[in-house]
């Protein structure tokens, strides 16, 4: 990298360490790279002139030449407002200010000729209003007149008070990109911009401030986009690569006696093909010789406990421990009976570990651990703890990985000498592109299939004017027999208010469900995990009619006879969230519902989320949508390990054919020279040197 661009940020003309110090918290801008990688987020066409009989609704921000007359204050029941009127030959139209009012009143000049640049909106009884408009007498404006595609900047309160203002920050790249001239160095090798078109990194940094046509900014984009999404690509392929070549693993060779009397005398139904094809694939991977990484993602209910089941078994059959971890108390019981049922009188030792186990019955857990007699160790984080020893750990799965943190991931690996293998599960599908970057390093399974005889879940919209009409649903239901969760969003612990919603549920449930004829269940976060227990079990035995529960319900609670989802406040979950809660339900052979529950007045975004649940009962569908609503960052299944790295100009969510563009080509380079020793790719190896001193430990997101 060129020294001058790295100098810091408070030595560029006209910033200084006041300016500097601003820019360094509000934007994270450090260096002069910094500023010139702080891309605008959009551009506005200066070129053109509208007339105001041309305004259409739904016009972007547009530039009128006319003249001002009729300013006018206005004082609201709460705010003063400042309207005025400005009209060229072939109409007029409203401009408003609702701040600055006084100081604005005293610039505005009545009679004279303005250029004046913003978005109009459509104002029932008053027609088309401009609210704070950029805007400047034409006279001024023919002194230095702003045309051209101007860059608009993400700025801070911080920064406008000190003049950093989208103008300001402009103003700011312009100098930049006068003083560094020609020191801005290439990042890509010749052969790359010959052969895929790309601009070079000089022109593409200045056309996306300053482009001179629409057409140029677009290559601009293009080639930025390229490159942000290639290296990381390349950076986590080649970390893959080594740690494939590099990393031993146990070898899994046979499938003997315990596979076998499963598979023919105890699995009580036949596996789906996506299943059989899932457990071919890890079967490979384990008899590789090397370690396995695997990712097994699946719909909610799709039967990903099964597979992992016969993936220990093939452990077991080659003289190895296996072990499955959790992330809830609820969920390790489940399993751990579910295992115990399916095996039957097979003759293997499977134990339970979790927080509440007491010492005196973890002692002879731990013994036949560290003696090999345990052959199957199912539990929450309890059994990475320290003092649990296994004699031969070969195959480590952990289901909903989503939750747990990367350390305690890294801990499994270090239960052997040799890592064991490593299956991780997740119900929450994750969107391919979003899987490429975050969990670039993981071989990818996924079971696409659901068991046959599963009904579509049906799913509604409601609001609380149509409670009576929910409840008459939910009486019918439960004089079916049926059972019925209602959820609230999760109580944590500064949440005071989410802990009022549960409370007011309960006791609205309470009287519209009256005991003795209606029976509640009860559980939240705050609970003791043996009151949880009791109220869990409550509710599965079929005593309780209705699950009253926070989001602690969401993974992997099996009670086949519930068939209706209710989700209070789902404005407040993610798509992901309520698809999960959603399968809680259609878990065995009864129509099943969901209801969303919203309040009225819901945004657009709120709106299209709801839409895309009552439509699509696909969980990869509705992943994707997640994304392209919310973006990546908020996708379950990230917030844990975060974005490994800040993407400037790409999204994940918009950006996924480049993402898969920039992937084929860094496989296609690392296949001809795995260490990009050769001198073409010189450039390449040293930038990825470079990004990866500034990027933390996304090498170990597994
Ligand atoms: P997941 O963990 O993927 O959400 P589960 O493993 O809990 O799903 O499976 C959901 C239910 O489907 C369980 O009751 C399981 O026994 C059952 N199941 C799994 N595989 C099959 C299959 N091939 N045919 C029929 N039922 C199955
Ligand atoms: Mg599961």
């Amino acid at each position: 990298m060129s020294n001058l661009l790295q100098s810091e940020i408070k030595f560029l003309k006209s910033v200084g360490s006041k300016r500097a110090e601003v820019l360094n918290t509000d934007a994270q801008i450090y260096t002069w790279e910094d500023l010139m990688t702080y891309f605008p987020y959009r551009h506005t066409d200066r070129s053109k002139f509208y007339k105001i009989s041309e305004i259409k609704n739904s016009m972007p921000s547009i530039q009128i030449i006319g003249k001002i007359s009729h300013p006018q204050e206005i004082s609201g029941k709460r705010f003063k407002r400042l309207t005025a009127k400005l009209s060229d030959e072939t109409g007029s139209i409203e401009l408003v200010w609702f701040q600055s009012v006084k100081t604005i009143k005293e610039i505005i000049k009545p009679g004279e000729t303005y250029v004046v640049f913003g978005k109009p909106n459509f104002v029932k009884n008053i027609g088309f209003s401009m609210a704070h408009p950029e805007m400047e007498t034409l006279e001024k404006w023919k002194q230095k007149p702003a045309t051209g595609l101007l860059p608009h900047y993400n700025t801070t309160e911080n920064m406008k008070k000190i003049g950093l203002h989208s103008r300001g920050m402009q103003k700011l790249q312009e100098i930049l990109l006068q003083s560094v001239k020609d020191a801005i160095p290439e990042t890509l090798p010749d052969w790359m911009l010959k052969k895929y078109k790309f601009i070079s990194r000089s022109h593409a940094i200045r056309a996306i401030h300053f482009p001179q046509s629409i057409d140029e900014l677009k290559h601009a984009e293009y080639r930025l986009k390229f490159e942000e999404l290639f290296y990381i690509q390349l950076g986590i392929l080649k970390a893959r690569n080594y740690r494939k070549k590099n990393t031993p693993g146990y070898n899994f060779r046979d499938i003997g006696k315990y596979f076998n009397e499963f598979y023919h005398n105890k699995l009580p139904f036949e596996l789906t093909d996506a299943q059989k094809r899932v457990i071919r694939e890890i079967r490979h991977d384990t008899a590789s010789g090397k370690q396995m990484n695997r990712l097994l993602q699946g719909d909610v209910g799709s039967g990903k406990t099964l597979v992992a089941l016969f993936c220990m078994l093939i452990a077991i059959d080659n003289g190895y421990q296996a072990c499955l971890m959790v992330p809830t108390e609820i969920l390790a019981q489940q399993h751990f009976q579910s295992v115990k049922k399916f095996l039957g009188d097979m003759d293997l030792r499977v134990e339970l570990l979790t927080g509440s186990v007491k010492k005196k019955d973890r002692t002879p857990i731990h013994e036949g651990l560290s003696k090999g007699e345990v052959n199957i160790l199912i539990g929450t984080h309890a059994l990475i703890e320290d003092e649990v020893k296994f004699n031969n750990l070969g195959l480590a799965i952990i289901d909903e990985q989503h939750r747990f943190g990367v350390a305690q991931r890294a801990k499994l690996w270090k239960k052997s000498i040799t890592p064991p293998h490593i299956l991780v599960m997740t119900a929450t599908p994750i969107p391919r592109t979003l899987a490429m970057t975050v969990y670039g390093d993981l071989d990818i399974s996924i079971i696409d299939e659901l068991p046959p005889g599963r009904k579509p879940i049906k799913t509604w919209h409601s609001n609380d004017s149509q409670r009576l009409r929910v409840f008459k649903f939910m009486r019918e239901q439960i004089a079916q027999g049926r059972q019925i969760y209602v959820v609230y969003p999760l109580i944590s612990e500064s949440e005071t208010m989410d802990f009022k919603d549960l409370e007011d549920g309960v006791e609205s449930m309470l009287r519209a469900f009256p005991r003795p004829d209606y029976q509640l269940a009860v559980v939240h976060g705050k609970m003791k995990p043996d009151e949880k227990d009791k109220a869990m079990e409550y509710f599965k035995s079929g005593a309780a009619n209705i699950m009253v529960a926070t989001t602690v319900i969401e993974v992997g609670v099996d009670v086949p006879n519930a068939t209706v989802m209710i989700i209070e406040s789902a404005e407040r979950f993610g798509l992901s969230q309520m698809h999960q809660l959603r399968g809680r339900v259609g878990r065995g052979g009864n129509q099943s519902y969901c209801i969303l529950m919203t309040k009225h007045g819901l945004s657009e975004t709120t709106k299209q989320r709801i839409e895309v649940m009552c439509r699509s009962n696909d969980g990869f569908e509705i992943a994707e949508a997640d994304m392209k609503l919310r973006g990546p960052g908020d996708i379950e299944g990230t917030q844990q390990s975060g974005l490994p790295f800040n993407l400037k100009i790409s999204s994940l969510g918009k950006d996924q054919q480049m993402l898969q563009f920039s992937r084929n080509i860094a496989e296609m380079i690392l296949d001809k020279d795995p260490e990009l020793n050769h001198p073409s790719n010189t450039i390449l190896k040293n930038t990825l040197n470079e990004q990866n001193k500034h990027r933390q430990n996304w090498r170990l997101i597994s």
